[in-house]
């Protein structure tokens, strides 16, 4: 079966059911979701980290995780899969990297490389992130990121700044 990494943020709370659930819930959530489809097995989860935002404008900090899975999902149907969660988890697209509830890109899916409007395999910017590229070193450092390098080496090339582990 084909191994996949996803990356996790969210920098908003949503409201729910009249129940407030922050950043750390919206993740814990998704990763509830995620665990439940049929199609995919859930194999590893990194730590949690809190990072300070990089997008347009003040905005509040992310929490942001990685996961491995594998799949019976094309990386299509694994996109669409991911994005029916965002959208049940209150994901509003407006602004370019603007806050949001959460945030599930595909970083990698086996050693497909793609280039479509809908779908870049390997994620374009995940080799120059380190709210990415931390947690997916928890799950696998010697993971190489296309044409970058492996993913421990990327990381220690990387600002630190602004990431904070968080023990969970
Ligand atoms: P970034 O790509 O810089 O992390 P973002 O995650 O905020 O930005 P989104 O608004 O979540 O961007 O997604 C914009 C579009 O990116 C989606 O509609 C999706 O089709 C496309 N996309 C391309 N490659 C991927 C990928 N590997 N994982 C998830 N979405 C992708
Ligand atoms: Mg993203
Ligand atoms: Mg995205």
């Amino acid at each position: 079966m084909p191994e996949a990494f996803i990356s996790l943020g969210s920098n908003l709370s949503s409201t729910s059911e009249g129940i407030d659930k922050d950043p750390q819930v919206q993740i814990n959530d998704a990763l509830k979701k995620i665990a439940n489809i049929t199609d995919i097995n859930l194999l590893k989860i990194s730590s949690f980290y809190q990072t300070s935002a990089v997008g347009p404008g003040e905005q509040p900090d992310y929490i942001n995780a990685a996961i491995k899975i594998e799949t019976r999902l094309t990386a299509y149907a694994l996109l669409d899969t991911l994005q029916y969660i965002e959208h049940q988890q209150g994901r509003v697209r407006n602004e370019r990297w603007g806050a949001r509830t959460l945030d599930l890109d595909i970083l990698i899916y086996d050693k497909l490389i793609e280039n479509t409007a809908r779908l870049t395999l390997p994620h374009p910017r995940a080799h120059e992130r380190g709210f990415v590229l931390a947690p997916l070193a928890d799950l696998n450092a010697e993971l190489i990121i296309g044409e970058y390098g492996n993913v421990g080496d990327l990381l220690a090339n990387c600002s630190m700044q602004g990431i904070v582990r968080l023990t969970n």
